[in-house]
Parts: structure tokens; sequence; C-alpha cells
């Protein structure tokens, strides 16, 4: 069936897909045509990876503008959303417009009703509904990529909730999900009333084995040598069999799969020995371009590993990688360019990165819960396994498992290569994830009683899967309670019906996108400082951080609590020490000792707050960190919010640390201690440190909006959380934060003016251009362009000499890093 031939497609559609090399469908494809997928037609298409899935979301979506409707895309990562939008965009020459929605959860999204097609993550789009976006109503289309997902305890209960509510707010909804090939596609489709297209057809043959010995054991029977000499390790020699194993005049990629990020680090590092020797003198010069590229990303040590193992042809991939980084890998390992990438299993989810072999190294991953190696999931390894192959470019793809014995080899055969995919299975019946869910829905409207929310709550995978109809009765009945308590809902009479109602605060909640019971943790954090302030009788002292104020004499003086980490790093991250006077809060947890106003609401206890919601991932306690941090706990305990656990409350106490950890490092960030220092002492990766930041940006954003919503909150503390969010959002210390808020002033640039003598943005507009040339390394355009934004009339620096001694000042003033290490966290937007 050729793509031409298709009614119901913009014009011109048909024979442009057929230009890209579309000139048959493939089958499943063509099932999905026969069942209606560009009639509108729901459909469920549970296909290998790499089949060509997108493709039949392509054709829904395009036959539903075609016919004046507009669809969405479900994305799972946010990473994905602007990598398929720019796939979709080249559909705009035929009049499709797209957009993607990926930035906070809580902007509002009105210009999206202009596009055709949008790309979200589940999330967005439960937010956006939460929100009331109009153009939601407007939808006719509705594409759930990666579906299968569902089953995922953490994230699976929003995407499972929205496909619901979106198909309740437009009942005559096409819906198309995309899945891998598991255990239980039928149900996904009954639960959608969907048709199904089920296939185990792929585009290039896959076969699978296991290694070991001398050879890889195919499933086909067959067998391919690879010998591994001695003291080499089985990946290695089988990267490097298949560099040297040609096919259309050149050798084959692999990506091996680990289960850890420092595992995928070292054995990049290993397998350079494999792939460094094999290099073209070209290669090696554009990898070493390349590494340039990686290096200017980030200054940390991971940014720096990262680019000496792609200047020698390999690479590690996670998660904890800047997603500049990522992209520069995954872009040279599609150009195969770099020959080996070491990933964890985040790659194998939606990165479209085939290659000739994939290796599964690690079978088996920690997991806390199940004390000790689990194995891994059949489907995910699968997943792993579909990655295998460049359809054009490989004559098959290779995915092989490794045993070091006959037994492990059986044992892997019987668990993955012959085994199904599990099915899939909802995690809606559990509090966290109803929690939050029952509040919107009831806040969006969706219900107004119990039965309705059970009635909503119908319409969810998990009622198609459920034989315990009572479970999810008894666990709603008990979120309504908590949400009742906690005053986000009302239960009120009417007539002989009992009414749900979400209240102001209720409302403002669901809007955030906060889980009630994070907003229910910075409420009472916060009411009780205030309540603290504003009682000036013993309470007080709790949080009277001035010296001598303390009335309880164990604690340590006040005022004088250096950090347990200071090493003396010429003012990086001890400003506890400034001297800047004035009455102002100084941000770094001190407060002038003489004045009357008590108490104080710190930076560090408000990280610490938003650090204990459920919303916040907190950094885990390696060992040797409970001591650490129960002794920053000792000194700073006047700062931190709300109720201590007991130290005998075990895991309540850890939590609590753990969350004086991450705030910690929320501190460290918002006192300009470096980036690389910061990896070093977390134990993350730059991306990590991100991730926390962004996370904490967005919940302190959301505190404040809280906190002047309801009573009890007073001025002072919506100011505090004002400024803490600021100084997290630009990793700068207070005096920063008006420069820091100019476009492409970073957190170090924004140190290198302040050094020179230029203070604030009123400075840029009005200094000597050559002292801020000085102060920016002699970089003329960035020059140029800061004081444009600025605003200064006349920014540009023709002619302009840098003045040496603000550039000595600033060097002075700084890390002493080259400068370009810009791309940190205050410059992401
Ligand atoms: P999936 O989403 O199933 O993992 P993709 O949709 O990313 O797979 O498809 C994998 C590759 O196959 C893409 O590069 C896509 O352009 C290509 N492709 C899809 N359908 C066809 C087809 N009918 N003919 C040729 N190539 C195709």
């Amino acid at each position: 069936m050729q793509p031409s031939s298709l009614s119901g497609l913009p014009a011109g559609v048909g024979e442009a897909l057929e230009a890209e090399g579309v000139t048959d469908l493939y089958p499943p494809q063509e099932a999905a045509v026969d069942a209606g997928v560009v009639d509108g037609e729901s459909l469920v298409a549970a296909v290998p990876t790499a089949s060509g899935k997108t493709l039949i979301a392509e054709l829904a979506m395009l036959s539903a503008v075609e016919r004046g409707g507009k669809a969405l895309y479900i994305v799972p990562l946010r990473a994905l959303a602007s990598e398929k939008k720019t796939e979709f965009e080249r559909f705009e020459e035929f009049g499709v417009t797209v957009g993607v929605s990926t930035g906070n959860y809580d902007s509002d999204g009105e210009w999206l009703a202009t596009r055709d097609v949008i790309v979200a993550t589940s999330e967005k789009v439960d937010s956006l509904v939460r929100n009331g976006a109009p153009w939601i109503d407007d939808l006719t289309c509705v594409v759930s990529d990666e579906v299968h997902l569902v089953d995922d305890a953490g994230r699976g209960p929003t995407l499972e909730v929205t496909l619901a509510k979106l198909r309740r707010l437009n009942p005559g909804l096409q819906t198309v999900a995309l899945s891998a090939t598991v255990g239980n596609a039928a149900t996904i489709a009954d639960w959608l009333d969907a048709e199904l297209v089920e296939s185990d057809w792929r585009p290039i043959d896959l076969r699978m084995g296991v290694h070991y010995g001398s050879a890889i054991n195919f499933d086909d029977g067959s067998q391919t040598e690879v010998p591994v000499g001695s003291g080499e390790d089985q990946t290695a020699a089988l990267v490097g069999d298949a560099l040297d194993t040609e096919e259309d005049g050149q050798g084959g990629s692999s990506l091996v799969f680990v289960n850890s990020r420092r595992n995928a680090e070292s054995a990049a590092r290993k397998l350079t020995g494999v792939t460094g020797p094999r290099l073209t003198t070209d290669e090696r010069d554009r990898l070493r371009e390349l590494a340039g590229d990686l290096r200017d990303v980030s200054d940390t040590e991971t940014s720096e590993d990262l680019a000496s193992a792609v200047e020698a042809g390999a690479a590690f991939h996670h998660a904890g990688l800047a997603s500049e980084h990522r992209s520069l890998v995954e872009d040279a390992f599609r150009d195969r360019l770099i020959k080996v990438v070491c990933a964890t299993p985040t790659l194998a989810a939606g990165v479209n990165t085939p290659a000739r072999r994939v290796i599964v190294r690690d079978w088996r991953r920690y997991d806390g819960d199940f004390g000790g190696m689990k194995p891994l999931d059949v489907l995910e390894v699968h997943q792993m396994c579909g990655r295998a192959g460049r359809p054009g470019l490989d004559p098959y793809g290779e995915a092989v498992l490794l045993a070091t014995d006959a037994d492990t080899m059986d044992e892997l055969f019987d668990r993955y290569v012959w085994a199904d995919a599990e099915p899939v299975r909802s995690k809606l019946a559990a509090e966290p994830a109803l929690r939050t869910h029952v509040l919107a829905t009831v806040a969006s409207g969706f219900a107004a009683t119990r039965e309705g929310l059970l009635e909503f709550l119908d319409n969810t995978l998990y009622a198609t899967q459920t034989d315990d109809e009572g479970r999810l009765a008894a666990v709603t009945d008990a979120v309504v309670d908590y949400l009742v308590v906690n005053g986000f809902i009302d239960r009120e009479r009417d007539g002989g019906v009992e009414r749900l109602a979400a209240t102001g605060i209720g409302h403002t909640v669901s809007r955030l996108y906060l889980d009630p019971m994070s907003a229910a943790t910075v409420l009472d954090g916060l009411r009780d400082a205030c309540a603290t302030t504003d009682d000036t009788g013993d309470a007080a002292g709790a949080y009277a951080l001035s010296a001598g104020t303390a009335e309880d004499d164990e604690e340590p003086a006040f005022g004088t609590y250096s950090r347990v980490d200071d090493e003396g790093e010429g003012g990086e991250g001890d400003g506890d020490n400034e001297e800047d006077g004035g009455g102002e809060r100084d941000g770094d947890g001190r407060s002038d000792a003489d004045t009357d106003s008590g108490p104080e609401i710190t930076p560090l206890g408000l990280y610490h707050l938003v650090c204990r919601t459920p919303d916040m991932y907190q950094l885990y306690l390696k060992s040797g960190d409970r001591e650490t941090y129960e002794e920053i706990y000792y000194e700073r305990e006047a700062e931190l919010l709300g109720d201590a656990p007991s130290e005998y409350e075990d895991v309540r106490f850890e939590d609590w640390l753990a969350a004086l950890k991450t705030a910690r490092l929320l501190e460290d960030w918002a006192s300009e201690v470096d980036e690389d220092r910061m990896t070093e002492r977390y134990g993350v990766g730059p991306g990590d440190i991100r991730g926390k930041v962004d996370t904490a940006e967005w919940l302190l954003r959301a505190t404040e909006t809280l906190a002047s919503d309801v009573d009890g909150v007073d001025g002072d503390a919506v100011l505090a959380v004002r400024e803490a969010r600021k100084r997290v959002e630009y990793g700068v210390r207070e005096e920063l934060l008006d420069l820091a808020g100019v476009r492409n002033v970073g957190r170090k640039r924004a140190r290198r003016l302040y050094e020179a003598g230029v203070e604030s943005r009123a400075d840029l507009r009005e200094a000597e251009k050559g002292v801020v040339l000085g102060a920016l390394r002699g970089r003329e355009r960035t020059a140029e362009r800061v004081l444009e934004n600025a605003g200064r009339e006349d920014p540009s620096m023709e002619g302009v000499r840098s003045d040496r001694s603000a550039s000595a000042a600033a060097t002075a003033g700084s890390d002493g890093d080259d400068g370009e290490g810009q791309a940190s966290l205050g410059d992401f937007q």
C-alpha cells in the first residue's frame, strides 16, 4: 500500500512520504489503515520498537487535521517532546502547524490554540486540563506514545487519568495508543474502546542471542564466533568484532546497556581501548571537535570524562548528563562517528539510536525494595534489544546478552530470549497517585460526589483490569478524607446528597500541579514559622537566629555556625562571614544581631521544606552521610521549618536528613559554589543538579502562590520565598540577583561583572564599555548582547578596548575557570 494511494491526508503528504523513502507501508501500518486509523477510528498498535509506529500516529493526526480537527501527541519524556515536534514540522509545508508544550506546569498554554498538532508530556496535558486550556475541547485525535508506561508506578497513573479525562471531555475523540509488544495489548484496547493491531513484524531482522565462551548463540540456532582474548572482557570482544565486520564499507557500531551511571562511565572509558585504535585520522579530528563542544556544555568532571572518551570514539549516556550532552552524543552516534555508547536503560526508551549490535551487559539492577539485584523486566530488555539493526544499513540487528557459564546462558534464553513481555498493570489504586488525581478530578469539575468520582475512575485501565472493585473505592475514600482534613476539599450536604467541592486553596493546588501532600507540607511549615514569628513568647527563640537570643544552652551559638565543608576557597560558599549589615535578610541564614524582628525564614529552611515534599526526589544518603548531615542538622536546626521527627523515628529521620542534603545542594548552588565541586560533594551529575534546581524553582514558585493565598502566612514570609526562589533560579548570592536577571548573564559572568564594579542592571547601562568587556574576558559579541539585554542604547563594542584591571578583578573574584563554562544552570532557560 503506497502512501499516495491513501485518501484523507492533506494534499501532497503521500507523495512527500514516498520521497522520504516510505514507498510502501510496513505491514503493521497497513493493518492500522485497514482498521480505520485515517478515518478517525481508535487504535492500539502494539508492535516492536523501530517498526514504524510514529508513521501510524502521523497518519492519524494528519487525517484528523485534514478533517478540520486538532491532534495531540503525548510523549513519555520531556526530552522527546522537542524531538517529535521537529519530526512533525516537516508537514508544515502542507499547512499543518505544530506546537510543543514543555515549559512550566502552570503556564496556560493558550497560544497552542492556534496549532493543529500539539506535542506534550502527560503531566503537561494533565496540567493543561486542570487549568482549563480552552483548546482541549477542540481535540479530535490524541496519540499516546509508549502507552505501556501506564504500568509505571510513578508516572503511569497520570497518563491513565489524563487519557480518561480527555475521552470524557471529548466523547468522539479518536485515541491512538502506541505500545511496545506487551502481554496484554488486548486489555489496553478494551480500555480505550479501540481496534487492536498487534504484530511481531520488524523492518529488519532481529537476532537475539547469548554470548558464552567464544561464540554468540542465536535464537535461530546459528552461531557467530567471537573469541575473547585472555585478559579481554566479553563486551570489548563483541564491540571490537562488530567494528571489524564491515557492511557497506563500514564497521558496525554497538550500544551497550549497563545498570548504573557509574558503570556506563567506566565501561565507556574501558572501551576506548577498542574504539580508539580503529579510528581514521579524519574521524579523530571530528571527534576532537565534538569533544570541545561537549566540554563547552559544562565545566564538570562528567563533562570532561565524556569528552575524553568521545575523543577516542566511545561515549556514555545516562540521565545525569545535561540534555545538550545527550543530544550531541546521540547525533554523533547516528552519524556513525561515535562507535559505541554505554547507556543506562533511559536510552532504550524512545530515543531513536539504532546500532548494529546491542549488548545487554547487565540484566540485573540493584533494587532496594527487592533487597538486592533484581532481574530486569522482559519488556525492558526487549526494548533495549529492539534498538539493534539500522534499516538500510545493516543486514540484520544483533542483540546479545552475556553469560559466563552454561547455566546462566540457559537462564537468559528462558528468561528473555524466548519469553514474552509481561502484561501491563495499572498502578492507579495507590494513595499517592489518587491523592493528586482525586483532587484534580473534583477541582476540574469531572466529579462532584463520591459516586461521581467512582464513576469517573471507572473509565481507567485500573477499572478495566481489577476484579476487586472495593479496593479502588476504599483508597478513594481514604484520599477524600485526607483532602478534607487538609482543607483542599469541602463536604457539603445538599438535600440528601453529600457533595464534594474543591476549596479555593484546593483549586490552587490542583492548578499548580502540586501533590496535595506537598502543599500541605509547605503550608504547615510556613504557618508554623509565621505563628512563631508573631508569637513573642518562648517559641520565638526557635527561629531566632540572632546571636545571643538562643534560649537553649544546648544550641550552638548562632551567627557563628560555620559550614562543615568550608574549605577555604576564597569566598566561595562561605558567605556567612560577610558583613553586609543594613538589616536586610542576607540570604545566607544570618540575620542581624540587634534587630527585634526575631525569627527569620532562611533560604536553607525553605529549601529543606520543599525538599521534604513528595514532589522532590531527594538525594540519597550514602554511607557516612548520616553523620555529616546530623552534624549540619544540629548546627542549623533552628532554620528548619515544621516539626522535626525524633532521631528514634528512623525512617522519618533519614528522610529529614536526605532532604537536608538536598537542601544543602540547593544552598550551595545559590551561594555560587562551583558546579564541579558540587558534583563531587554530592556524588551527582550536572544533569542532576539541573533537575533539583528546576524542581526547587517550580516548588518555590508554587509555594509563593500558595503562601499569598492563605491565612496565617505573612507578607515577609512570601518575600522570603521569592528571594530564595530567585537565588536558586540564578544560582547566585543576593547581591547578584539584579545582574543575573539580565539575559546572557549567568552566575559566573554576573560575579565577574560585580567584582569589576558593575553591580546592577543600571550599572550595565552606564558603565565604561572597556570595563564590561574586560570583565567578560574580551568577548565582544557576548558583551554586546549583555548590554543590549540590559537596555543600553548603544551596545556596540566596536573599537572598545578591554580594561585590564576589570579583567583582573573579575578573575580574582570568580573561580578562575576559563569563562565559557557559562552553560551552567543560571543560563538554562
Ligand atoms: P517506532 O516508533 O516504532 O520505534 P519509528 O516510527 O521511529 O519506529 O520508525 C523507525 C524508522 O523507520 C524511522 O526512521 C522511519 O522513518 C522509518 N519508517 C517508518 N515507516 C516506514 C516505511 N513504511 N518505509 C520505510 N521506512 C519507514
